[in-house]
């Protein structure tokens, strides 16, 4: 059944573990013995509570969170974040530090000025077309999180390091790449992630918020749009998306037991970028586009001599079963998005492709 699968390089959603893709399908007319499909049972059932604690306790143990934070799924994907986070953290008279490293960034900022919010953006990497992650930059004490953007998924880049921001803690949108590296949670308030890049399908928004940051959310906010009514409910004060959820769990699943962990998955991860990036550099054709200090593991961004090869190219790799590969509609050029559920082997089979691409057009 896998023989008219391709590589699918595709930024989001974008690829699954097969394995995972296999169990929805065997358990999809009946989950668990209930006989119903997940499409079908209550949301308050005894298989769909399971399911969803078992990707909570899973989503804990993979990135080493203690019981000071609660893992959270919000619909509304990261975007509706742009906006929950200012509304629920910054009440009169207080402000927050932003960095602008892309598109994502100044989304996030733009919804934060649309609600009136008090926000500084204190760095930005806008001056060299998002190109790179600003370095030493000087946050205020007294702002109540900093928002960054840990990888840039249109641009291809990546926070390596995460700054240095005293007391402040980091509220970071990990949508492109939550759960591909270990992380140092204790820097973090808020974490927030789109599951449809790197940990499921579209359709739902995890988010992994610190007891004392619930202490800042006011009682005024409106029912759904407050972190406290997903925090006291368990996120079922309403219906969730109760299939995007079961594929959170399965692919956690996969990532504990067969891949084996953060630090496994990390390892992998540098091996395909670094693979991918080699090849970049050994070569005069493609030009990659971010900074190599800024470079994103997760989406790889690069040129070729012209729009007319970089058109011919995508196209050509397409009917080599390498899918996804077009840039961003507002960047052009190509793009590799090397998630973690794209193989080596698949971003081997598309170096040999670019070789020889390369060679037909170079
Ligand atoms: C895709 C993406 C978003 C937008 O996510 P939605 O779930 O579509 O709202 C936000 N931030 C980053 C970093 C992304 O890659």
């Amino acid at each position: 059944m896998n023989a008219n699968r391709i590589f699918n390089f595709n930024p989001g959603p974008a690829a699954l573990p097969i394995s995972v893709l296999q169990e929805i399908q065997e358990s999809f007319l009946n989950l668990g013995g209930s006989g119903m499909s997940i499409l079908e049972i209550s949301h308050r059932s005894k298989e769909f509570e399971e399911i969803l604690n078992d990707a909570i306790i899973r989503t804990k143990r993979l990135l080493q969170l203690d019981d000071n934070f609660q893992v959270l799924f919000i619909q509304g994907g990261a975007s509706l974040q742009f906006l929950m986070v200012p509304l629920n953290f910054l009440s009169e008279g207080k402000s927050a530090d932003y960095v602008n490293t892309g598109t994502w960034s100044t989304k996030a900022i733009k919804e934060a000025q649309i609600l009136g919010k008090t926000i500084h953006v204190v760095a930005s990497s806008e001056d060299q077309n998002f190109s790179y992650i600003p370095k030493n930059i000087r946050f205020h004490e007294d702002a109540v999180y900093v928002h960054i953007t840990s990888n840039n998924t249109i641009k291809g880049t990546q926070w390596a390091r995460f700054p240095d921001t005293g007391s402040v803690p980091i509220v970071a949108d990990m949508s492109s790449d939550i759960m591909s590296r270990r992380l140092e949670v204790e820097k973090f308030g808020l974490i927030y992630a789109g599951a449809q890049k790197n940990i499921g399908p579209a359709g739902v928004c995890m988010v992994i918020v610190r007891e004392d940051m619930l202490d800042l959310v006011p009682p005024t906010i409106p029912t759904m749009l407050s972190y406290q009514t997903y925090a006291s409910k368990n996120s079922l004060f309403n219906t969730p998306p109760c299939l995007a959820v079961y594929t959170v769990q399965l692919v956690l699943k996969w990532l504990e037991e067969t891949i084996g962990g953060l630090e496994k998955m990390e390892t992998l991860n540098h091996k395909k970028a670094t693979t991918l990036y080699d090849f970049i550099d050994s070569s005069d054709f493609y030009q990659g586009t971010a900074e190599p200090q800024s470079r994103s593991l997760m989406n790889v961004t690069f040129r070729l001599p012209n729009e007319e090869l970089e058109k011919q190219f995508v196209q050509a790799a397409l009917e080599q079963g390498l899918g996804g590969l077009k840039g961003h509609r507002s960047v052009g050029g190509c793009r590799a998005s090397i998630y973690n559920a794209t193989s080596l082997q698949a971003v081997e089979s598309l170096v040999d492709f670019m070789k020889a691409f390369e060679k037909q057009n170079g």
